[in-house]
C-alpha cells in the first residue's frame, strides 16, 4: 500500500534532444503537464543529453521553443549530463552492495569495450500497475543480467532515468507506451536503490492517417512547423489532449484552464489515437474564431509586419469578418498574398467585358446600365455611410427587381476583377467611396467599348 500522506504531485517530460519532436511526443508534454497543473503540483523538464553522439543543441532549444510556444511552462529544466557525477556515485554503490558487478566481455569488435556494469538480476516476478494498462507482472528471469552502465560515467538509459527521477521527487512517470518493457528493469534498479516506485501511466500509441505509428521518417510534421504554418498553440494544446483523451463528455474545444480543470489519466483510452491533420484545422479555426478582433489584427501585424494590405483590412469590420471566415490558419492568408487572391484590396483591376458580364445576363449595355444605377445610389451615400450594411440596403431593391446576379456579379467584377471574391459590398466597405467610384466607372467604359 502506497503510504497515505499526500505526496505533492511531480509529472515530467524527458525528451531525448535527437531530433525534432512530433505531435505524438508532445502529446506527452501535454498530458504529464496537464496532470501536474490539474494536482497543483509541478511539472518538470529534464533533457536526456547523454547520448552525445545524437544529442544536438539546436533540437535541444527547438524542443524548448516549442514547450514555450505551447504554453506548457515548467517549473525546472534538467539536463541530464549534469546528472554524470551522481549516476557515478551510485554505480559504485551498487557494486559495492552486490546489487551490480563489473563484468569483462570479450569485446564484439575489435575496438569495442571488454568491461561493462551488469544489474545483478534476483529473479523475482515484478507487478506495477500502470493508471491506463492496468497491472502488468514481468518475470524478470528473462531479462538476464542486464547492463546499467558502459563504464562508471556511462550508465545507460534505463539507469539514468531511475535516478533521475527519483532525485526530482517524480510521482507520475507519464511516457509513451513503447516505454512499457523498460518499466520492469527500471523498478528493479529502483529496487535495488531503496526508491520509492512512482506511478506510472504508459500512453497509447499516437497513428498517423495511415493508421501506422506516426514518425517523422514518414513525414509527421514537427511542432514548430505548426507554428510557422500559423495555427494558435491554445488550439494545438486543446487538440493534442484530444488525441487518446476525452472528458467524457461532447466538448471538443478547450483552453488550457479548461483542460486543467477537466483533465484525467483515468481517461486517457487505451487504444491508440489518431493524428488527424483535418481535425486539427477545424479546431484551430474555431481558436482562431475565439480571439478577439484587435487579437486576431494583431498576430496578422506580427506575421507580415508593414503590409498595408492587411492595415486596409484591419480597418474594414466587412473586410475582417470575410477573412477570419475563410481561414483555418494564418498560414493561409500567407498563401493568398502570396497568390495576389487579395491585391484588388490594393490595386485597381482592370477586368474585360466577357469576366464582368453574368452568365445570363450577356448583354454590355444592360450590364451597364445596372452599374451606373449601382454608381449612382452609391454616390448619393455619405462617405461615412459606406459600410457594407448600408451599402446592401441602398441597392438592394434594384438588385431584386433586376435579378440579383445581373446586378452583383458585375459590381462585384468591377470592384475585385476576379471570378471568386469577397461580396461586393464587402470590398466597397473596404476601399472607400472614391475608389468604388472609380472602378465602377471604368467598368461602364469597358462595357461602352464592348
Ligand atoms: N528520453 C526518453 C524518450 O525520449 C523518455 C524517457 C522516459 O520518459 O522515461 O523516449
Amino acid at each position: 500500500m502506497k503510504n497515505s500522506t499526500p505526496t505533492s504531485v511531480v509529472s515530467r517530460f524527458a525528451p531525448s534532444p535527437t531530433g525534432m519532436l512530433h505531435g505524438g511526443n508532445y502529446r506527452t508534454a501535454v498530458f504529464a503537464y496537464l496532470f501536474a497543473r490539474a494536482h497543483a503540483g509541478r511539472f518538470i523538464v529534464r533533457i536526456e543529453d547523454t547520448d552525445t553522439a545524437r544529442s544536438k543543441k539546436e533540437y535541444e532549444e527547438n524542443i524548448l521553443d516549442a514547450l514555450a510556444w505551447l504554453g506548457l511552462e515548467h517549473d525546472a529544466l534538467y539536463h541530464q549530463s549534469s546528472h554524470v557525477k551522481r549516476h557515478e556515485e551510485l554505480l559504485h554503490m551498487l557494486v559495492e552492495k552486490g546489487s551490480a558487478y563489473v563484468s569483462t566481455e570479450a569485446p564484439k569488435d575489435p575496438g569495442g569495450r571488454t568491461e561493462v556494469i551488469r544489474f545483478k538480476n534476483p529473479h523475482t516476478s515484478i507487478t506495477f500497475t500502470d493508471v491506463i494498462r492496468g497491472p502488468i507482472t514481468v518475470d524478470t528471469t528473462d531479462l538476464g543480467d542486464f547492463v546499467i552502465a558502459r563504464s562508471f560515467t556511462e550508465p545507460v538509459f534505463h539507469f539514468a532515468v531511475v535516478v533521475d527521477d527519483a532525485d526530482a521527487g517524480v510521482t507520475h512517470v507519464i511516457r509513451g507506451e513503447d516505454h512499457i518493457s523498460n518499466t520492469p528493469r527500471q523498478i528493479l534498479i529502483m529496487e535495488a536503490l531503496g526508491f520509492a516506485r512512482p506511478v506510472y501511466a504508459h500512453l497509447p500509441l499516437v497513428l498517423g492517417s495511415d493508421r501506422t505509428k506516426l514518425s517523422k521518417r514518414k513525414g509527421a510534421r514537427a511542432v514548430t512547423e505548426y507554428r510557422d504554418m500559423g495555427y494558435l498553440p491554445e488550439a494545438i494544446v486543446n487538440y493534442l489532449a484530444m488525441v487518446g483523451w476525452n472528458p467524457g463528455t461532447d466538448q471538443e474545444l478547450f483552453t488550457k484552464e479548461e483542460l486543467v480543470a477537466a483533465f484525467s489519466l483515468e481517461k486517457i483510452q487505451s487504444s491508440p489515437g489518431v493524428f488527424d491533420e483535418e481535425k486539427l484545422r477545424w479546431i484551430n479555426k474555431q481558436h482562431m474564431q475565439r480571439l478577439s478582433d484587435d487579437a486576431f489584427i494583431d498576430i496578422l501585424k506580427n506575421r507580415h509586419p508593414s503590409n498595408s494590405l492587411i492595415d486596409a483590412i484591419g480597418a474594414s469590420a466587412a473586410a475582417l469578418a470575410d477573412l477570419r471566415e475563410r481561414l483555418h490558419t494564418f498560414g493561409e492568408l500567407t498563401d493568398m498574398l502570396a497568390h495576389g487572391e487579395l491585391d484588388f484590396y490594393r490595386t485597381r483591376p482592370t477586368p474585360n467585358t466577357a469576366a464582368l458580364l453574368w452568365k445570363k445576363e450577356p448583354s454590355p449595355q444592360i450590364t451597364q446600365s445596372h452599374l451606373r444605377a449601382v454608381c449612382e445610389s452609391w454616390s448619393a451615400l455619405a462617405e461615412t455611410d459606406f459600410t457594407a450594411e448600408k451599402l446592401k440596403t441602398a441597392i438592394w431593391e434594384y438588385a431584386e427587381s433586376n435579378g440579383r446576379g445581373n446586378v452583383l456579379w458585375p459590381t462585384r467584377v468591377a470592384l475585385s476583377g476576379l471570378d471568386r471574391s469577397p461580396d461586393p459590398f464587402t470590398i466597397a466597405e473596404c476601399i472607400g467611396k472614391a475608389e468604388t467610384i472609380i472602378r465602377l466607372t471604368s467598368a461602364c467604359t469597358i462595357l461602352q467599348s464592348a
